[in-house]
């Protein structure tokens, strides 16, 4: 179903929906088309004129309760995200926590949209500028965290006094749907929210660009199409927020301990089965270490049990689409045929029913370098490519030489490497000895072609306010 202005409407036609971990159907979705999102943009014009103008602390009130029904109904989210999306039962949960805890910072943080006096040039002037919503906003996320990703635009939008209109990815609009419900149930007015499943992106996403009370775009997504939206968004002077792809180096200094950082690459690597945009994708390991912590790599990887995300003790779930099974598959190729080891893994999973999903062995590779396709493109699958290094200037160059800028990870117990690290790389988010540097109060965002602007945190309600100045003449 669509749900614009307020009420749930079905659409011309339909696309089915699959679970990843066996192809079979789960569902349908409406498939909204160009009528369809003017229409949910008109509906979001007009209820802007009333929801921007109520005061933060009943728009509060609104983001409250859907954080509360969010969380009654987490159990049957977290379930739908694992059928829909493929990852295990328990991260889908801490899915659906993360993504409940926007609502609840920024129902907070509706209420900290302050303004300024600023001193004035002339005896008789004062300067007061305020921060008003920017209007009406057009979001498009990606499949891969299907609700958080969601919420992470929709409550600052909402806390800000903006109305929403939504396109979800195509592999998981189900579990939109269900976010979607929430917002309803939560007696978010009529018109605030508007969702529009679609299997016709640069259909829904041509509307949303051209139209004229359309005033930002936020995207989360690859940096490819991040580029051709935010060109689109340029000709028309729209602002522009883009959450984009990464590719994280993983710095082992030599101080480090190599169990203790072989323990977190075995975490935040296979999180999601690596699609994740803060996914380490380059393991950088001081070469008098490597053994050790490849050899932890491996142990801990070898207990990583694939699966169907429901079942008991399941860790690795599904790869996406046949498209990402297979750029997984060449860039382990590639790098093979370069002169990379491989230590486990790189094969398609077809034993015990798996072969009626889409399973990617979680795969180590050794020997890892530059000239590989794996160190410069996003892999978005199981890997971890390791590459050792001597020196440490030569590591911190080797690692910020890429274009993304996303997120970065390093393993020290001195306490200079970690801040001159922490300092010189170009990375927005680094993690030092710390796997997990993400949380409803804290910016997320890239450098570089990693992104603009920042979600989560005091910055993220930013990009849905505008900076108005009044100077008055006494
Ligand atoms: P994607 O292919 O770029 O798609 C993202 C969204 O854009 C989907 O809703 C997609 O619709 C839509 N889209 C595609 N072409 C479009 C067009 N021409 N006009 C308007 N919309 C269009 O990315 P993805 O494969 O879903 O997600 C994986 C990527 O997202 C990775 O690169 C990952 O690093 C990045 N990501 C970044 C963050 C972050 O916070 N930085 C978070 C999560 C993911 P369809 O689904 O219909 O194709």
């Amino acid at each position: 179903m669509l749900y614009i202005d307020g009420q749930w409407r079905k659409s011309e036609s339909e696309f089915n929906v699959y679970n990843p971990a066996n192809g079979e159907v789960i569902g349908t979705a409406a498939d909204g088309n160009k009528s369809d999102t003017k229409n949910a943009i008109e509906a979001a014009k007009t209820a802007f004129a009333s929801w921007s103008k109520l005061t933060a602390y009943e728009r509060s009130r609104y983001l409250y309760k859907a954080y509360e029904i969010m969380m009654e109904r987490k159990e049957d989210l977290a379930r739908l995200m694992t059928l829909e999306q493929g990852k295990p039962l328990k991260a889908a949960r801490n899915e659906v926590q993360y993504g409940a805890d926007f609502l609840l910072w920024y129902a907070e943080e509706a209420k900290r949209i302050y303004g300024e006096v600023i001193p004035a040039p002339r005896k008789d002037q004062r300067f007061i500028a305020i921060r008003q919503p920017v209007g009406v906003v057009g979001a498009i996320t990606p499949w891969n965290y299907p609700i958080s990703m969601i919420t992470r635009k929709v409550a600052p939008a909402l806390a800000a006094g903006c109305t929403v209109v939504l396109k979800p990815a195509e592999q998981t609009p189900l579990c939109a749907i269900e976010v979607f419900k929430v917002l309803a149930d939560a007696g978010i007015p009529k018109g605030v929210v508007n969702l529009i499943p679609s299997s016709q992106p640069a259909v829904i996403g041509e509307e949303l660009l051209t139209n004229q009370d359309v005033k930002k775009i936020t995207f989360t997504g690859s940096t490819e199409v991040g580029k051709y939206i935010a060109e689109m968004a340029a000709r028309n002077v729209k602002r522009v927020s883009m959450e984009l792809g990464g590719h994280a180096p993983f710095i082992v200094f030599e101080d480090a301990d190599p169990v203790h950082a072989a323990k977190g690459v075995s975490l935040v690597k296979f999180l999601n089965t690596g699609q994740a945009c803060i996914s380490p994708n380059r393991i950088f390991v001081h070469s008098s270490i490597a053994e050790t912590f490849t050899e932890t790599l491996m142990d801990r990887v070898r207990k990583l049990k694939a699966g169907n995300g429901l079942e008991e003790g399941v860790s690795i779930g599904p790869l996406v689409d046949e498209a990402a099974i297979e750029k997984v598959h060449l860039q382990v190729q590639d790098a093979l045929e370069k002169g990379a080891s491989i230590k486990l893994g790189g094969e398609r999973l077809n034993d015990n029913g798996l072969d009626k999903g889409l399973f990617y062995s979680p795969t180590v590779l050794s020997g890892v370098t530059k000239e590989m396709r794996i160190y410069r493109e996003e892999t978005f699958g199981p890997v971890a490519p390791i590459i050792t290094f001597d020196h440490d200037e030569e590591v911190i160059e080797m690692a910020n030489d890429t274009h993304y800028g996303l997120a970065a990870y390093v393993y020290t117990q001195n306490l200079s490497k970690a801040l001159s690290s922490f300092e010189q790389l170009n990375f927005g988010i680094i993690g030092i000895n710390d796997i997990n540097p993400t949380a409803a109060a804290a910016p997320f965002g890239g450098m570089k072609e990693s992104g603009l602007g920042r979600e989560g945190g005091r910055e993220g309600i930013d990009e849905y306010l505008e900076t108005k100045l009044g100077g008055f003449s006494i």
